[in-house]
């Protein structure tokens, strides 16, 4: 019986993995979840899941939790709670389900800590992708991408050398601005944006997915991951969301990872690997489909993407403070203080004034990020004015 902690239980991709665990009640127990503020939704949880331990970010939000319900469980607050549940003694599998840069530190501890990682937070990766990749060298930890499509990709390798790797095709549904021309972005509203036709997530990773951000983050996650240059990282974009990624190797064979569009698959199989649990309820219907369309990204329409792939042939801290300045330039948009067109703009304007740092260490990524954070929020205060 394997012991899981997720951090971020209240979120898009925790509430599924939670499922996955009442699923397979014999082979996974709950042993903490986290959440930053929802503590109605956290509540729930710990009576419906009942976890032994919990942390909650916002301290004034947690002690409101501990102060309204006699808990049934042990309570942490603030980050350093989720980092302490991250490398509990206790804990066999940390899921990272956290959103933006907030999880490097607990994905940080858990590696440490030598768990089995289970990651599905892709800003980590982007902002301190080499940080991460030694420490994880050094530990006895596994790290098993969660991300549907660098799950495919870590399936198509698993029975290969990555020597004989020629390159990565990463698909891409599109977003939901696939079929609205560039001349209608500047009267998008947050509604439209958070509408994702494929997909339900939480609202940061949609809003990326619409500008393409989220697929440039992918490409830098699967960067790492899979150990391989930048310039072997194609982006095909694939309607259908059938194939959630394809490899191709120095002998023209194409392998690629087929399955329904539906997080559960990827988060069980992080969860279980190297295993495969049955599971009757997610089967292809190929007859069903009727076809598999694949085109190439315009990049006119969406920069964020070249952004994605500028900053990771630049390295060192560009790919960090891209990512601040996307987190940052997102909740703007989120809370209505800056138009959609601006995010690129932000973005680009932020990369452009930031002087790179060629191998920066874990305080030099922790100052670039603030930077890049402070920078941005200089530069939408002035939007407004
Ligand atoms: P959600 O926004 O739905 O959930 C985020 C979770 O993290 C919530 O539990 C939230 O708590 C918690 N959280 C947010 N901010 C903080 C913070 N500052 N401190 C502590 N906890 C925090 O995100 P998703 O589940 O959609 O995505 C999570 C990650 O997985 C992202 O990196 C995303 O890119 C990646 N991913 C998601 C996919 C999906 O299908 N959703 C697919 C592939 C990757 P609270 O509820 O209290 O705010
Ligand atoms: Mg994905």
């Amino acid at each position: 019986m394997k012991r899981i902690a997720i951090l971020g239980s209240t979120g898009s991709i925790g509430t599924t993995t939670l499922k996955v665990i009442e699923r397979y009640r014999n082979e996974f127990a709950l042993e903490a979840i986290t959440a930053h503020n929802n503590i109605a939704g956290l509540k729930a949880q710990i009576e419906r899941f009942k976890p032994l331990k919990v942390a909650v970010v916002d301290e004034a939000a947690g002690k409101r939790l501990i102060s309204r319900s006699k808990l049934p469980c042990k309570a942490y607050l603030g980050i350093e709670g989720v980092n302490k549940i991250a490398s509990d003694k206790d804990v066999d599998i940390v899921v990272i389900a956290l959103s933006g840069a907030i999880a490097l530190r607990p994905l940080l501890a858990a590696i440490a800590a030598g768990k089995h990682v289970a990651l599905a937070n892709k800003e980590a990766l982007v902002m301190a992708g080499s940080i991460i990749m030694e420490r994880l060298k050094e530990s006895k930890a596994r790290l098993i991408p969660v991300d549907s499509e660098q799950s495919a990709i870590f399936q198509c390798l698993e029975a290969y050398n990555r020597n004989e790797l020629h390159r990565i095709h990463l698909t891409a549904s599109g977003g939901s601005l696939y079929d609205v021309p560039l001349k209608n972005f500047k009267h998008l509203q947050v509604k439209a944006i958070l509408n994702h036709p494929r997909w339900k997530m939480g609202k940061k990773i949609t809003v990326d997915s619409s500008t393409l951000m989220n697929k440039g983050l992918e490409a830098i996650e699967a960067r790492w991951l899979f150990d391989t240059d930048i310039s072997k990282i194609k982006v095909l974009i694939h309607r259908q969301a059938v194939i959630h990624s394809m490899v191709e190797f120095v002998d023209g064979v194409v392998l690629a990872q087929l399955g329904v569009t539906d997080m559960t698959l990827p988060i069980q199989y992080a969860l279980s690997y190297p295993r495969r649990l049955v599971n009757n309820n997610y089967r292809l219907d190929f007859l069903k489909l009727k076809s598999l369309t694949f085109e190439k990204a315009d990049t006119r329409k969406f920069p964020c993407l070249d952004f994605a792939y500028q900053a990771a042939k630049d390295g060192g801290s560009a790919p960090c403070v891209m990512n601040a300045a996307n987190e940052e330039a997102v909740s703007a948009f989120l809370d209505k203080r800056i138009p959609f067109i601006a995010i690129p703009r932000v973005i680009e304007k932020i990369m452009a004034m930031h002087k790179g740092i060629r191998n920066p260490d874990l305080s030099a990524i922790l100052e670039s990020d603030a930077w890049a954070r402070q920078e941005a929020g200089r530069l939408m205060n002035n939007m407004g004015r």
